[in-house]
C-alpha cells in the first residue's frame, strides 16, 4: 500500500477523534484519521452514550405507560420483540455513523481502518487485512480511548458475564440480572434490564450510588428504584463469581454482604481504563503511566511538543463531550491559534429514571476544600409542571460564593435533569450570579423555572414557596 504523509495525524475515531480531524481539515490541514473498525464514531456512537440513549428511551415509554395506569389509563402488559428493539437501536447508530462517513468525505479527510500504533516520533504502522502501511506526519493527536475495566479474577470469557458492550446487545432479558458497580453505566443499563422485566440487584462499593455525586441529588434516585429493584447492596463487594449450568454463583463480603446468590447473568459495570499503553507511544517517546493515562497540558500535547493526546486517554472523566471539546482545541492549537483548555467545569449527567446531573463545585468538594457556599435548593413537588407529568420527587439546587452570589455549582435530579443542567453550566461559564439567574424570567410551567427558584431561595425573592425569614 502507498505510504501516506498527514499535517495531522488522528489515531482513533471516536467523538474526540473526529472532532479534532474535522476541525483541522476545516483550518486547512491534510488530516489522516485511522480507525480500527468499520465504521467511526467510537465507543460512544457505537456501544455506548447512543445505543443506550435509544434503549433509555425505550424504558421510559415503558414506565410511563405502566405509571399512567394510576392515572385512568391502562394500555396492558407491554410485549417485547428483542430483534425489533435491537435493530431499532442499530438503525439510530447507523443513521449517526452514515452521517459522519458523509463528513470526512465532505472535508477530504482521509480515513484508514486499520490498528495504529506509533512506529517513531513521526510515523505510524496501520496494520489492516490488506497489510501494513506507514503513515508519517508532522503532527498527532491520541484519541485512543478506554475500554471496560476487567476483574481478573472473575470468569471473563462466560458468556452470561457481561460487560456494557455485551449488555447493549440485548440478546435475551436474564430473570436475575446482578449489576456489578452502582455507576453510570451499571445504573443505566439497570433502568433499561428492569423496564424489559430482568429482575435487578446492585453491588456497590461507597456507601452510595453514583459515589462521585452529592447525596441529595442521589437520594431521590436511590428512593425510586429502591421500589423497583430488589437488592441495592452498598459498601459490597464480590469476592467470586462461579460459573455452574443453573447460573452464576456469586460470593459477597463487606458490611451488608449477602448470602451466596446465582443470578442468569450478572454486568460488570466497574469502570474504564484507558487504551494508553497499546499504541507504542514508547516508540515516539510520549510518556503514559501504569494505568495507561497520558499526561497533557492545557493544550492537550503530551510531553512530545508535536504530539497531543484528548478524550478518556488523559484522564477522568471519560466523557464525550470532554473529548470533543479537547479535539477541537488540540487541532486549532496545531493550526497555531492561541487557545487552551480553559473550561471551567465538565458536566456530568446520570440518565437514570430520575436523571441526576450536576456540574461546577459540588457540596462534599466544597465541604473537603473548605470553600464558603450559599445553597438554594428547590424541590419539584412545588414545581407545577414536575407535578402535570406524574412526578414530584426533584431537585434542583444551586451552591454560590458567599459575598458575591456568583454560581459556583449546581445539580438536578428529575426527569430532563440532564436537559436543564446546560443552563447551569452556562452561568457558570458567563459569571452569572443568583441574582441575574432569577431575573431572567424563565417560561412557565417548565422544569427551567425550577434552576431561576433556586437561585431566588439564596435571593430571597422565591414566592412559589414560602421560606422563614433568617
Ligand atoms: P464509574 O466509575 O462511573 O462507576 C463504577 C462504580 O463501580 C463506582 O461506583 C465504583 O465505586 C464501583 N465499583 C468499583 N469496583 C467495584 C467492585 N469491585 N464491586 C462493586 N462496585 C465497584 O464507571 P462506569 O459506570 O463503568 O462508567 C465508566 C465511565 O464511562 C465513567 O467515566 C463514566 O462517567 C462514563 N460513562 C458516562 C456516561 C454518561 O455520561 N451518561 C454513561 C456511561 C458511561
Amino acid at each position: 500500500m502507498a505510504d501516506l504523509h498527514a499535517e495531522v495525524l488522528v489515531l482513533g475515531g471516536g467523538p474526540g477523534g473526529y472532532t479534532a480531524a474535522f476541525r483541522a481539515a476545516d483550518l486547512g490541514k491534510k488530516v489522516v484519521l485511522i480507525e480500527r473498525y468499520p465504521v467511526i464514531g467510537g465507543v460512544c456512537l457505537n456501544v455506548g452514550c447512543i445505543p443506550s440513549k435509544a434503549l433509555l428511551h425505550m424504558a421510559q415509554i415503558i414506565h410511563e405507560v405502566d405509571e399512567i395506569d394510576h392515572h385512568g389509563i391502562s394500555y396492558g402488559k407491554p410485549s417485547f420483540d428483542l430483534d425489533r428493539i435491537r435493530s431499532w437501536k442499530e438503525s439510530v447508530t447507523k443513521n449517526l455513523t452514515t452521517g459522519l462517513a458523509g463528513l470526512v468525505k465532505q472535508r477530504k479527510v482521509t480515513l484508514i481502518q486499520g490498528t495504529g500504533a506509533f512506529a517513531s516520533a513521526n510515523s505510524v504502522v496501520v496494520e489492516s487485512e490488506e497489510g501494513n502501511q506507514i503513515i508519517t506526519f508532522d503532527n498527532a493527536i491520541i484519541a485512543t480511548g478506554s475500554q471496560p475495566t476487567k476483574i481478573p479474577v472473575f470468569p471473563n470469557e462466560d458468556p452470561r458475564l457481561w460487560d456494557s458492550t455485551d449488555a447493549l446487545n440485548v440478546q435475551e432479558v436474564p430473570k436475575k440480572l446482578l449489576v456489578v458497580g452502582g455507576g453510570i453505566i451499571g445504573l443505566e443499563m439497570a433502568t433499561v434490564y428492569h423496564a424489559l422485566g430482568s429482575e435487578i440487584s446492585i453491588v456497590e462499593l461507597m456507601d452510595q450510588i453514583i459515589p462521585g455525586c452529592d447525596a441529595d441529588l442521589v437520594r431521590p434516585l436511590t428512593k425510586r428504584i429502591k421500589k423497583q429493584y430488589k437488592n441495592i447492596w452498598l459498601k459490597t463487594k464480590v469476592d467470586e463469581i462461579k460459573p455452574l449450568k443453573k447460573g452464576l454463583k456469586v460470593t459477597f463480603s463487606g458490611d451488608n454482604a449477602p448470602e451466596p446468590e446465582t443470578f442468569d447473568a450478572v454486568l460488570v459495570a466497574v469502570g474504564r481504563r484507558p487504551n494508553g499503553l497499546k499504541i507504542g507511544a514508547d516508540k515516539a517517546g510520549v510518556n503514559v503511566d501504569e494505568m495507561g493515562f497520558i499526561k497533557v497540558n492545557d493544550q492537550q500535547k503530551t510531553n512530545i511538543n508535536h504530539i497531543y493526546a484528548i478524550g478518556d486517554i488523559v484522564g477522568n472523566p471519560m466523557l464525550a463531550h470532554k473529548a470533543v471539546h479537547e479535539g477541537k482545541i488540540a487541532a486549532e492549537v496545531i493550526s497555531g491559534m492561541k487557545v487552551g483548555f480553559d473550561a471551567l467545569t465538565i458536566p456530568s449527567v446520570a440518565y437514570t429514571d430520575p436523571e441526576v446531573a450536576w456540574m461546577g463545585l459540588t457540596e462534599n468538594q466544597a465541604k473537603e476544600e473548605g470553600i464558603e457556599y450559599e445553597k438554594g435548593a428547590f424541590p419539584w413537588a412545588a414545581s407545577g409542571r414536575s407535578l402535570s407529568i406524574g412526578r414530584n420527587e426533584g431537585l434542583t439546587k444551586i451552591l454560590s460564593e458567599k459575598d458575591t452570589g456568583r454560581i459556583l455549582g449546581a445539580g438536578m435530579v428529575g426527569p430532563n435533569a440532564g436537559e436543564l443542567i446546560a443552563e447551569a453550566v452556562l452561568a457558570l461559564e458567563m459569571g452569572a450570579d443568583v441574582e441575574d439567574i432569577g431575573l431572567s424570567i424563565h417560561p412557565h410551567p417548565t422544569l427551567s423555572e425550577t434552576f431561576a427558584f433556586a437561585a431566588e431561595m439564596i435571593t430571597g425573592t422565591i414566592t412559589d414557596l414560602y421560606v422563614k425569614k433568617k
